[in-house]
């Protein structure tokens, strides 16, 4: 099933898929088997600087013969594509989804690049997901506001045709300070005023309640990256610092096993209702 109409399919059943980003083999396999693991399908996500560090290629056909070989029900999406070429080499490579993010610009620009994109996308059949409002970037400012307007957003998918939106409502990439508080009368509205996938960047650290309010309130597609990243690299560091080992494939496993459990049991959060 096309990611446009699984999200839009979710969107009306309350429910989200969980998005999770993946950075080497390791972290692609811990992902896929949690998935198998829950029997859920899941959203692979590649960023540029992955992209960039495992090479577009490389990435996309491991991750799909993963996928395969898995026999999981994924998609790969672009995870913040900044402009338009590499958009379009993933398009190209065979991504089922891809981010547009020109959240930083003026709502004008990011209304026609967005919409830009919304057409290349449109022979691919791809899913395309725009951002709305201010989330703050890793070593941005978390308290910026600007948060996604109802209105905006409703001019925004009527004027751009985009299958996804990531809104801005409190939440931040990267950890939290403090727990965040998620906007749930502004995300109430923002559902109201347009029936299109809502997605919530920055979930790693939302207390378990507040994410599956959110999911109640339209939040269709939850994106994971810094919680991964955490668990793996925690236990691969408590492990070098036990063993001589040489042989990486004696070392991964566990941080690997780390990354199972950890996406098992958001699976198993986004699945409570
Ligand atoms: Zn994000």
């Amino acid at each position: 099933m096309l990611l446009q109409d699984k999200l839009r399919a979710f969107r009306k059943e309350k429910r989200a898929l969980l998005a999770t980003n993946f950075y080497n083999y390791e972290t692609l396999a811990g992902i896929l088997r949690a998935a198998l693991l829950k029997n859920k399908p899941i959203i692979l996500q590649l960023s540029e600087s992955s992209i960039k560090y495992m090479g577009l290629q490389t990435a996309v056909a491991m991750a799909k013969a993963a996928v395969k070989s898995a026999g999981v029900e994924a998609w790969l999406h672009l995870d913040h594509g900044s402009n338009i070429d590499l958009v379009k080499s993933c398009l190209d490579a065979g991504f089922d989804s891809v981010m547009i993010d020109a959240s930083e610009h003026p709502f004008a620009y990011n209304v026609e690049l967005t919409r830009k994109v919304v057409q290349l996308a449109e022979p691919y059949k791809a899913c395309v997901e725009a951002e709305l409002g201010y989330v703050a970037k890793l070593g941005q400012n978390q308290e910026g506001g600007g948060f996604t307007s109802p209105e905006d957003a409703r001019r925004f998918v009527g004027e751009t045709g985009v299958h996804a939106l990531a809104v801005a409502i409190g939440s931040a990439h990267g950890f939290y300070k403090e727990p965040p508080r998620l906007r749930l009368e502004l995300l109430q509205d923002i559902a109201e005023a347009t029936p299109i996938p809502l997605v919530l960047h920055g979930s790693s650290g939302v207390p378990e309640d507040m994410l599956q309010a959110a999911i109640q309130h339209g939040i269709t597609k939850v994106n994971l990256a810094t919680e991964t990243k955490n668990v793996f690299m925690t236990k691969l560091r408590s492990l070098l610092t036990e063993t001589r080992e040489i042989d990486l494939r004696q070392v991964f496993p566990p941080a690997i096993d780390e990354v199972v459990s950890l996406i098992a049991s958001k699976l198993d959060v986004l699945d409570l209702r």
